[in-house]
């Protein structure tokens, strides 16, 4: 098929809102570069809860109809059969290998696919690119940090023979701080668990793809992508080139997965002083027990400061693979709560439309689970972060948010998990008044000025695009 035919880029993300989303954004920024694309993204029907994604992919599929959406027929998997999120999302993207190939192949049969994109979960679909002569790229969704300590990991894990959950040492990566053992991604501490052999086997094709795309910018994590490309974090020294094109993140006006009244909170937040709000949100998978909750409306309420605190009905079930009710929110938090706080304070239930309260100019702090895109969201606005990770690679990005970009606080918690009252009380009147506070504020101002001019014509990230796309035109 003659290039000169509208060419596609065939995107492949792994299920879950937070992934999408950066896919989506991903195409859009290809788009910008090279209008004459299109882009195709893969989509996993799921028959369990990845947050919702349905209104989402709505609003994507009527605002840009150069962008389309290709699903993946069902597989049905029994949640009840798997012993984590990731064991089921690990089998069903394994199983929709077949399926990709077939789309692959048919969608050649009608235009060229200028590159293939996909996930770090997706690794079973790499090998399809060499098969099917179609370049083919990781799109990293989460920061170079864990991108240099994930090629990283296969060598630690020749190095040592416990599991990571046992270690109680800090393990060692090119150029970053020490990590806690601990603080690896919750499905990996586990050697002998299937996670931990997928984790790897993903982390060691990595190096083989034509390269990388990273959601972060150079200024904002130079000594992380000076050792990945100077090839000090695989065996073989050699890895492929990679592209910091970010940070790419949902522009304020899509209103992520919420139903109900999402305008309501930010209506609350134009009569509140500017830079007064606390934000308290968790990602689209992040909840607590009742017993987390009520300790968390007794520190902020304590604190004083004025919140506006995303609350979910806690897990009823571990994993947690089916949607949740909304919380009740009477029976939830501690009697007289709302009633007490309601001049300086408001309760949002299940979900907020994140970046355009962390836009809006009366928040002046966010309490994070650390989920990349959720970082990210908060750098580009400016916005300092309290770090309280949940699960997933968030714990590895507290440490790197905290002691190596000293964007954030670090949330103390127990052993288990649990974090005071007293804790919560602390850490957000630090943030919002100290000098501790105001050191955390003015980097993160600096690095938000750093996300323009990464984005800028001739900065760091718009000059990576370019030697992006522009191979695939080549090719
Ligand atoms: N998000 C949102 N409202 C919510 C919770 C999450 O808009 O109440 C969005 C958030 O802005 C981010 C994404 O959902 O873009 C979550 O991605 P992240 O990488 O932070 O965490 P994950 O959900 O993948 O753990």
């Amino acid at each position: 098929v003659p290039m000169s035919m509208a060419a596609t880029v065939v995107l492949y993300p792994s299920p879950g809102i937070g992934h999408l989303i950066s896919m989506v954004e991903l195409g859009k920024l290809i788009l910008t570069r090279h209008p004459s694309f299109s882009i195709t993204i893969f989509t996993t029907t799921t028959s369990f809860n990845t947050g919702s994604t349905g209104p989402y992919l709505r609003r994507v599929s009527s605002t840009t109809p150069s962008i389309t959406f290709h699903n993946l027929p069902l597989i049905p998997l029994d949640p009840a059969s798997f012993p984590s999120t990731e064991a089921i999302t690990f089998e069903l993207l394994r199983l929709n290998t077949p399926h990709v190939r077939r789309s692959l192949l048919s969608l050649s049969t009608t235009t060229t696919i200028a590159a293939f994109v996909i996930d770090l979960f997706c690794t079973p679909a790499l090998p399809l690119g060499s098969e099917l002569n179609i370049p083919s790229y990781y799109f990293f969704t989460s920061g170079a940090g864990c991108l240099d300590c994930f090629l990283y990991l296969p060598t630690i894990h020749q190095n040592i023979n416990q599991s990571f959950k046992d270690l109680n040492t800090d393990l060692y990566f090119p150029n970053l701080p020490p990590i806690p053992a601990a603080d690896m991604p919750s499905p990996m501490l586990e050697r002998n668990s299937t996670e931990y052999e997928c984790f790897i086997d993903f982390f060691n094709h990595m190096p083989k793809s034509d390269g990388i795309i990273v959601n972060t910018f150079e200024a904002l994590e130079p000594r992380a992508l000076k050792a990945i490309s100077d090839g000090l974090c695989v065996p073989n020294g050699v890895t492929p080139p990679v592209f910091c094109i970010g940070p790419l993140i949902a522009s304020g006006e899509d209103r992520g997965g919420g139903g109900g009244d999402v305008e309501e909170c930010l209506t609350w937040l134009d009569t509140q002083p500017s830079r007064s709000v606390v934000f308290l949100c968790f990602g689209s998978l992040g909840l607590f027990t009742g017993e987390q909750l009520k300790e968390i409306a007794i520190g902020l309420e304590r604190s004083g400061q004025r919140f506006l605190w995303v609350v979910r009905a806690p897990p009823t079930q571990t994993p947690v693979l089916l949607a949740l009710p909304d919380p009740d929110l009477g029976s939830l938090l501690p009697d007289g709560f709302l009633d007490r706080t309601k001049e300086r304070g408001m309760v949002v239930q299940s979900w907020a439309p994140q970046v355009a309260v962390l836009q809006h100019d009366s928040v002046g702090g966010f309490v994070t689970h650390c989920g990349w895109n959720s970082a990210l969201e908060a750098v580009c606005a400016g916005v300092p972060m309290v770090a309280w990770p949940l699960y997933a690679e968030q714990r590895l990005n507290r440490v790197l948010l905290v002691k190596e970009m000293k964007l954030a606080l670090w949330m103390n918690e127990s052993e288990s998990g649990f974090v005071t009252a007293e804790e919560v009380e602390k850490r957000v009147t630090e943030l919002m008044d100290s000098e501790e506070g105001k050191a955390v504020r003015d980097r993160v101002k600096a690095a938000s000025e750093g996300t323009r001019e990464a984005m800028s014509e001739g900065g760091s990230s718009r000059v990576a695009l370019a030697k992006l796309v522009e191979s695939w035109n080549q090719s």
